[in-house]
C-alpha cells in the first residue's frame, strides 16, 4: 500500500472529548456524521441528549438547560411545564391561560366552585379552607344557611 492512498484525515475533536451523557469518548466518525451536538462547551452525542423529564431525544431542537450552567437539559415543552405555574386545583402547570386567585394560579376551567363545580359568576366567589366557593354554595354548604329562603323573604320584602 503506497502512502498516496491512504488519506489523511484531520482530527475534527481533540481525542479526549467524551460525551457529557454517556462518557463514551467521542470519535472523529462522530463528528462527521453529524452525530455531534455541542451546548454550552459540552459535548454530546444527538442520540444520548434526551430530555431530563419525557426521555424524547432533543437532537437538534431547542433545548433549555434545567439550571443556568446544567448539563441536564428538557425539551421545550417540558421547560414549559416546568416553569409555569401549578394549577392550584389539578396541580398541572397552567401555561399562559391562567387564573389567578388568592395567591393561587388557577386553570381557567378549574377556577370553579368547589362543591357545585360550576364556573363562578362574574368571579364572585367565596374562599374556604383553600377553596373557592360561590356564594350559594359557601352558605348552604360551608355556613348551613339556607340561601334561597332567605332569598325568597328578601323578595318578599320588596
Ligand atoms: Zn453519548
Ligand atoms: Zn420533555
Ligand atoms: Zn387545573
Ligand atoms: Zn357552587
Amino acid at each position: 500500500m503506497s502512502l498516496n492512498t491512504k488519506r489523511l484525515q484531520k482530527p475534527v475533536l481533540p481525542y479526549n472529548v467524551h460525551c457529557k451523557s454517556c462518557t463514551t469518548t467521542l470519535t472523529r466518525q462522530d463528528a462527521q456524521t453529524g452525530k455531534i451536538l455541542k451546548i454550552q462547551d459540552e459535548m454530546f452525542h444527538k442520540s444520548c441528549l434526551k430530555c431530563s423529564v419525557c426521555q424524547k431525544t432533543l437532537g437538534v431542537t431547542p433545548c433549555y438547560p434545567v439550571h443556568a450552567f446544567s448539563s441536564v437539559f428538557r425539551c421545550a415543552d417540558c421547560h414549559r411545564a416546568a416553569t409555569s405555574p401549578k394549577c392550584h386545583a389539578c396541580k398541572l402547570p397552567t401555561f399562559e391561560k391562567c387564573v389567578s386567585a388568592f395567591n393561587a394560579y388557577w386553570h381557567e376551567s378549574c377556577f370553579k366552585c368547589r362543591w357545585c363545580k360550576k364556573p363562578f359568576k362574574r368571579q364572585e366567589y367565596v374562599v374556604h379552607d383553600g377553596g373557592a366557593y360561590d356564594e350559594d354554595c359557601y352558605y348552604r354548604v360551608v355556613e348551613k344557611i339556607d340561601m334561597s329562603n332567605t332569598r325568597i323573604k328578601i323578595v318578599q320584602h320588596d
